[in-house]
């Protein structure tokens, strides 16, 4: 699914996500952007949107504050050169799940089952358990079911259990995007995974600090009160900023 018409932040609504979030738990950072990436839309439906589909929200919502193109970072675990990479919302947004969250059967092992993409609510009772092993058998226990008609009771074993785990990751390739990196320094080729939240969440958190400097600069030079000078686009912004520096 396509994520519908998506406004960028306003400098005033970067403030305020970024002042309700920090410190929250990355899952609750991407609700609270949906928030404002999609006023109309209930809030319950939004928990409900599977991974994909809410990264799929948080690239148009990057796309319309920041821009298309990703400036991307990683070192390589081989001798630890850095390396700059470039990606593009729209490109990531091509791979998006088209279809609503439902059930849809795969074959793994000798059984058939039948599997949905994971949603933020899944995510969040993942989380609360107390391992790793046990929070994937929560989400499986909540994304997969024996196929209709059969009544025999999901037996876990390893090999299912990790089978389904990676149906799941196919049936959503937005929620874990992997890129296949390659160090120029060394040849060493390995996978990175980007993930849309976190990067987002940095960028928003460095653009709040830098609009509370502007704020302070511009108050103190023009005697402008905040919401004055959140107001003023960006460019204005950056030009007075400018001349006080001047
Ligand atoms: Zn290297």
């Amino acid at each position: 699914m396509m994520p519908q018409i998506v406004q960028g932040l306003s400098a005033a609504a970067v403030l305020e996500v970024w002042e309700q979030g920090a410190n929250r738990h990355p899952l609750d950072q991407a609700l609270l952007l949906l928030r404002y990436a999609c006023p109309e839309e209930p809030f319950e439906a939004m928990c409900e949107w599977s991974i994909g589909q809410r990264d799929a929200h948080l690239l148009a919502l990057r796309r319309q504050t920041i821009g298309d193109r990703i400036e991307a970072y990683a070192e390589c675990p081989a001798c630890r050169n850095g390396l700059e990479f470039e990606l593009s919302c729209s490109a990531l947004l091509a791979s998006a799940p088209t279809s609503e969250s439902t059930w849809t059967t795969v074959q793994q092992g000798s059984r058939i089952w039948e599997v949905r993409r994971p949603t933020s609510r899944d995510l969040v009772e993942a989380i609360s358990a107390a391992d790793p092993a046990q929070a994937r058998r929560t989400l499986l226990s909540r994304c997969v079911r024996g196929a209709s008609g059969d009544v025999e009771a999901v037996a876990w074993t390893e090999a299912n259990e990790a089978g389904l785990a990676a149906r799941l990751g196919e049936l959503d390739p937005l929620a874990e995007v992997l890129l296949d990196l390659r160090c120029e320094q060394c040849g060493e080729q390995w996978q990175a995974v980007f993930d849309i939240v976190t990067f987002f969440w940095n960028e928003l958190q460095a653009r709040s600090r830098r609009l509370l400097q502007e704020v302070d600069l511009l108050a103190r030079t023009y005697g402008w009160t905040e919401r004055e000078i959140l107001r003023l686009g960006e460019q204005r912004r950056g030009l007075y900023v400018e001349m006080a520096l001047s």
